[in-house]
Protein backbone atom coordinates (compact mmCIF):
# COMPACT_ATOMS: atom_id res chain seq x y z
CA UNK A 1 0.00 0.00 0.00
CA UNK A 2 1.19 3.69 -1.03
CA UNK A 3 0.02 5.91 1.29
CA UNK A 4 2.72 8.81 0.33
CA UNK A 5 1.39 12.23 -0.20
CA UNK A 6 3.49 12.80 -3.61
CA UNK A 7 1.26 10.00 -5.13
CA UNK A 8 -1.24 11.74 -3.96
CA UNK A 9 -0.33 15.14 -5.38
CA UNK A 10 0.67 13.11 -8.37
CA UNK A 11 -2.85 12.17 -8.83
CA UNK A 12 -4.46 15.33 -8.60
CA UNK A 13 -2.51 16.73 -11.38
CA UNK A 14 -0.42 18.74 -9.25
CA UNK A 15 -3.52 21.29 -9.24
CA UNK A 16 -6.31 20.87 -6.62
CA UNK A 17 -9.92 20.05 -6.45
CA UNK A 18 -13.01 21.92 -5.27
CA UNK A 19 -15.92 20.07 -3.78
CA UNK A 20 -19.19 21.70 -3.73
CA UNK A 21 -21.99 21.24 -1.02
CA UNK A 22 -25.24 23.25 -0.42
CA UNK A 23 -27.21 21.31 2.41
CA UNK A 24 -26.14 19.29 5.34
CA UNK A 25 -29.13 17.82 6.05
CA UNK A 26 -30.68 14.28 5.75
CA UNK A 27 -31.83 13.79 1.84
CA UNK A 28 -35.62 14.67 2.29
CA UNK A 29 -37.19 11.51 0.13
CA UNK A 30 -39.77 12.83 -2.29
CA UNK A 31 -38.19 16.08 -3.19
CA UNK A 32 -36.36 17.54 -6.29
CA UNK A 33 -33.39 18.59 -4.60
CA UNK A 34 -32.58 15.84 -2.27
CA UNK A 35 -29.42 15.57 -4.57
CA UNK A 36 -28.23 18.96 -2.95
CA UNK A 37 -28.19 17.40 0.34
CA UNK A 38 -25.34 15.41 2.14
CA UNK A 39 -26.20 13.48 5.63
CA UNK A 40 -24.10 14.98 8.77
CA UNK A 41 -23.20 11.62 8.95
CA UNK A 42 -22.06 11.49 5.60
CA UNK A 43 -19.86 14.82 5.41
CA UNK A 44 -17.90 13.45 8.72
CA UNK A 45 -17.04 10.64 7.25
CA UNK A 46 -15.94 12.30 4.18
CA UNK A 47 -14.34 14.87 5.57
CA UNK A 48 -12.10 12.09 8.02
CA UNK A 49 -11.37 9.79 4.83
CA UNK A 50 -9.79 12.87 3.39
CA UNK A 51 -7.56 14.25 6.27
CA UNK A 52 -6.84 10.44 6.88
CA UNK A 53 -5.54 10.47 3.21
CA UNK A 54 -3.16 13.49 3.65
CA UNK A 55 -5.10 16.22 2.03
CA UNK A 56 -4.80 19.75 3.38
CA UNK A 57 -7.87 21.79 2.95
CA UNK A 58 -7.21 25.28 0.90
CA UNK A 59 -8.79 28.50 -0.40
CA UNK A 60 -9.73 29.58 -3.72
CA UNK A 61 -6.24 31.20 -3.75
CA UNK A 62 -5.09 27.50 -3.58
CA UNK A 63 -5.63 27.44 -7.56
CA UNK A 64 -2.80 30.31 -8.46
CA UNK A 65 -0.25 28.87 -6.02
CA UNK A 66 2.44 26.20 -7.19
CA UNK A 67 2.12 24.36 -3.02
CA UNK A 68 2.12 20.83 -4.52
CA UNK A 69 0.67 19.35 -1.44
CA UNK A 70 -2.60 17.56 -2.16
CA UNK A 71 -5.32 19.79 -1.61
CA UNK A 72 -9.49 19.99 -1.78
CA UNK A 73 -11.00 23.79 -1.22
CA UNK A 74 -14.38 23.02 0.43
CA UNK A 75 -17.66 24.98 -1.23
CA UNK A 76 -20.48 25.30 0.34
CA UNK A 77 -23.33 27.35 -1.81
CA UNK A 78 -26.09 29.20 -0.42
CA UNK A 79 -25.31 29.56 3.21
CA UNK A 80 -27.87 27.21 4.91
CA UNK A 81 -27.87 27.60 8.92
CA UNK A 82 -27.65 23.37 8.62
CA UNK A 83 -24.65 23.29 6.35
CA UNK A 84 -23.03 25.89 9.42
CA UNK A 85 -24.22 23.59 12.50
CA UNK A 86 -22.84 20.55 10.95
CA UNK A 87 -19.89 21.10 8.81
CA UNK A 88 -18.18 23.79 12.16
CA UNK A 89 -17.38 21.16 14.29
CA UNK A 90 -15.95 18.72 11.27
CA UNK A 91 -14.08 21.00 9.70
CA UNK A 92 -12.49 21.54 13.37
CA UNK A 93 -12.01 18.06 13.96
CA UNK A 94 -10.24 17.48 10.62
CA UNK A 95 -8.29 20.71 10.31
CA UNK A 96 -10.12 22.27 7.37
CA UNK A 97 -11.37 25.61 6.46
CA UNK A 98 -14.05 25.99 3.86
CA UNK A 99 -16.29 28.66 2.39
CA UNK A 100 -19.95 29.92 2.28
CA UNK A 101 -21.45 31.35 -0.31
CA UNK A 102 -24.11 34.07 0.84
CA UNK A 103 -27.03 35.05 -1.08
CA UNK A 104 -26.93 38.98 0.68
CA UNK A 105 -30.61 39.68 0.68
CA UNK A 106 -32.00 36.41 1.59
CA UNK A 107 -32.67 34.44 4.83
CA UNK A 108 -34.51 31.63 3.48
CA UNK A 109 -33.95 29.18 0.52
CA UNK A 110 -36.72 31.55 -1.68
CA UNK A 111 -35.74 30.39 -4.41
CA UNK A 112 -36.10 26.74 -3.62
CA UNK A 113 -39.68 27.40 -2.38
CA UNK A 114 -41.00 28.70 -5.55
CA UNK A 115 -40.27 25.41 -6.80
CA UNK A 116 -41.87 23.36 -4.50
CA UNK A 117 -38.72 22.62 -2.32
CA UNK A 118 -38.65 22.64 1.24
CA UNK A 119 -37.89 25.79 3.15
CA UNK A 120 -34.79 25.82 5.20
CA UNK A 121 -33.03 28.82 7.29
CA UNK A 122 -30.04 30.29 6.17
CA UNK A 123 -27.33 32.12 8.04
CA UNK A 124 -27.75 34.84 9.76
CA UNK A 125 -25.68 37.54 11.04
CA UNK A 126 -24.31 35.88 14.23
CA UNK A 127 -23.72 32.51 12.59
CA UNK A 128 -21.62 34.03 9.87
CA UNK A 129 -19.81 36.05 12.03
CA UNK A 130 -19.03 32.64 13.94
CA UNK A 131 -18.25 31.05 10.68
CA UNK A 132 -15.50 33.64 9.86
CA UNK A 133 -14.30 33.77 13.66
CA UNK A 134 -13.61 30.17 12.89
CA UNK A 135 -11.26 30.44 10.38
CA UNK A 136 -13.41 30.62 7.36
CA UNK A 137 -14.52 32.37 4.18
CA UNK A 138 -17.19 34.28 2.42
CA UNK A 139 -18.31 34.41 -0.96
CA UNK A 140 -21.33 36.52 -2.71
CA UNK A 141 -23.45 34.03 -4.33
CA UNK A 142 -25.39 37.23 -5.45
CA UNK A 143 -28.38 39.55 -3.46
CA UNK A 144 -31.22 37.39 -4.31
CA UNK A 145 -30.29 34.05 -6.23
CA UNK A 146 -31.36 34.89 -9.77
CA UNK A 147 -30.35 33.48 -12.93
CA UNK A 148 -28.27 36.49 -13.50
CA UNK A 149 -28.29 35.62 -17.81
CA UNK A 150 -32.28 36.13 -17.56
CA UNK A 151 -31.67 39.92 -15.91
CA UNK A 152 -31.53 43.12 -17.83
CA UNK A 153 -27.41 44.60 -17.41
CA UNK A 154 -28.34 46.76 -14.85
CA UNK A 155 -30.29 43.82 -12.76
CA UNK A 156 -27.77 41.77 -12.76
CA UNK A 157 -24.48 44.54 -12.00
CA UNK A 158 -26.80 45.02 -8.86
CA UNK A 159 -26.94 41.74 -7.84
CA UNK A 160 -23.10 41.45 -8.73
CA UNK A 161 -22.09 44.55 -7.13
CA UNK A 162 -24.22 44.84 -4.27
CA UNK A 163 -23.98 41.49 -2.70
CA UNK A 164 -20.01 42.36 -2.36
CA UNK A 165 -20.36 45.65 -1.16
CA UNK A 166 -23.13 44.44 1.41
CA UNK A 167 -21.46 41.57 2.82
CA UNK A 168 -18.52 43.75 3.21
CA UNK A 169 -19.73 46.26 5.12
CA UNK A 170 -21.85 44.11 7.15
CA UNK A 171 -18.90 41.70 7.93
CA UNK A 172 -15.81 44.30 8.10
CA UNK A 173 -13.56 42.02 5.13
CA UNK A 174 -13.11 41.93 1.80
CA UNK A 175 -15.59 39.40 -0.28
CA UNK A 176 -13.33 38.29 -3.11
CA UNK A 177 -14.70 35.40 -4.98
CA UNK A 178 -17.92 34.96 -6.57
CA UNK A 179 -20.63 31.95 -7.51
CA UNK A 180 -23.04 32.05 -10.02
CA UNK A 181 -26.46 31.25 -8.96
CA UNK A 182 -26.99 28.20 -10.78
CA UNK A 183 -23.80 28.72 -12.35
CA UNK A 184 -25.79 30.40 -15.10
CA UNK A 185 -23.58 32.84 -16.20
CA UNK A 186 -22.24 33.81 -19.87
CA UNK A 187 -19.74 36.58 -21.10
CA UNK A 188 -21.67 39.91 -20.07
CA UNK A 189 -22.20 38.38 -16.53
CA UNK A 190 -18.54 37.50 -16.15
CA UNK A 191 -17.41 40.58 -17.40
CA UNK A 192 -19.22 42.10 -14.63
CA UNK A 193 -18.10 40.08 -11.68
CA UNK A 194 -14.76 40.76 -13.02
CA UNK A 195 -15.52 44.73 -13.17
CA UNK A 196 -16.90 44.34 -9.96
CA UNK A 197 -13.66 43.13 -8.75
CA UNK A 198 -14.06 39.93 -7.41
CA UNK A 199 -10.89 37.97 -7.63
CA UNK A 200 -12.51 34.45 -8.64
CA UNK A 201 -15.89 32.90 -9.73
CA UNK A 202 -17.08 29.43 -8.83
CA UNK A 203 -19.53 27.87 -11.73
CA UNK A 204 -21.12 24.45 -10.93
CA UNK A 205 -19.77 22.89 -14.28
CA UNK A 206 -18.21 19.72 -13.25
CA UNK A 207 -14.48 19.00 -13.28
CA UNK A 208 -11.29 19.81 -12.22
CA UNK A 209 -8.93 22.93 -12.63
CA UNK A 210 -6.09 22.75 -14.63
CA UNK A 211 -3.03 25.60 -14.41
CA UNK A 212 -3.80 28.80 -16.65
CA UNK A 213 -7.69 27.63 -15.91
CA UNK A 214 -10.29 30.52 -16.21
CA UNK A 215 -10.57 31.92 -12.89
CA UNK A 216 -14.18 33.61 -13.38
CA UNK A 217 -15.37 30.15 -14.60
CA UNK A 218 -14.52 27.49 -11.67
CA UNK A 219 -15.52 23.93 -11.88
CA UNK A 220 -16.37 22.21 -9.05
CA UNK A 221 -16.74 18.59 -8.57
CA UNK A 222 -20.54 17.93 -7.15
CA UNK A 223 -20.98 15.88 -3.94
CA UNK A 224 -24.49 14.66 -3.08
CA UNK A 225 -25.91 11.85 -0.96
CA UNK A 226 -25.33 9.85 -4.32
CA UNK A 227 -21.68 10.28 -4.73
CA UNK A 228 -20.33 9.47 -0.93
CA UNK A 229 -16.52 8.88 -0.72
CA UNK A 230 -15.99 4.94 -0.56
CA UNK A 231 -12.05 5.04 0.20
CA UNK A 232 -12.48 3.31 3.12
CA UNK A 233 -15.59 0.96 2.45
CA UNK A 234 -14.13 -0.12 -1.12
CA UNK A 235 -10.75 -1.03 0.08
CA UNK A 236 -9.28 0.08 3.25
CA UNK A 237 -5.94 1.42 3.08
CA UNK A 238 -6.65 1.68 -1.04
CA UNK A 239 -5.14 4.70 -2.50
CA UNK A 240 -7.36 6.56 -4.44
CA UNK A 241 -7.32 9.89 -6.18
CA UNK A 242 -9.36 12.52 -5.32
CA UNK A 243 -11.08 12.72 -8.98
CA UNK A 244 -11.69 8.79 -8.35
CA UNK A 245 -13.08 9.02 -5.31
CA UNK A 246 -15.79 11.29 -6.15
CA UNK A 247 -16.83 9.27 -9.65
CA UNK A 248 -20.46 8.02 -9.08
CA UNK A 249 -20.38 4.64 -7.30
CA UNK A 250 -23.25 2.36 -7.19
CA UNK A 251 -25.43 3.55 -4.74
CA UNK A 252 -26.85 1.43 -1.62
CA UNK A 253 -29.92 2.45 -0.62
CA UNK A 254 -28.86 2.55 3.08
CA UNK A 255 -26.21 5.21 1.95
CA UNK A 256 -29.04 8.13 1.58
CA UNK A 257 -29.93 7.78 5.35
ZN1 LIG B 1 -27.19 28.55 -5.03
Amino acid sequence: MDHSLETLAGGLGGCCEILMYHQLARPPRFSGNRGLCVAPWLFRRQMLELRDAGFRSGSLRALTDDDANAKVVLTFDDGFANAFEAALPVLSECGFSAIQFIVAERRINQWDADLGYPIRNLMDDCQIRDWIASGHEIGSHSLTHPHLTRLDIASARREIFESKARLEDRFQRQVANFCYPYGDLNPAVRDLVVEAGYQTACSTESGSNSQGCDLYRIRRRFVSHRRPILAAWLSPGALLTLGQLCESYPTKAGLAE
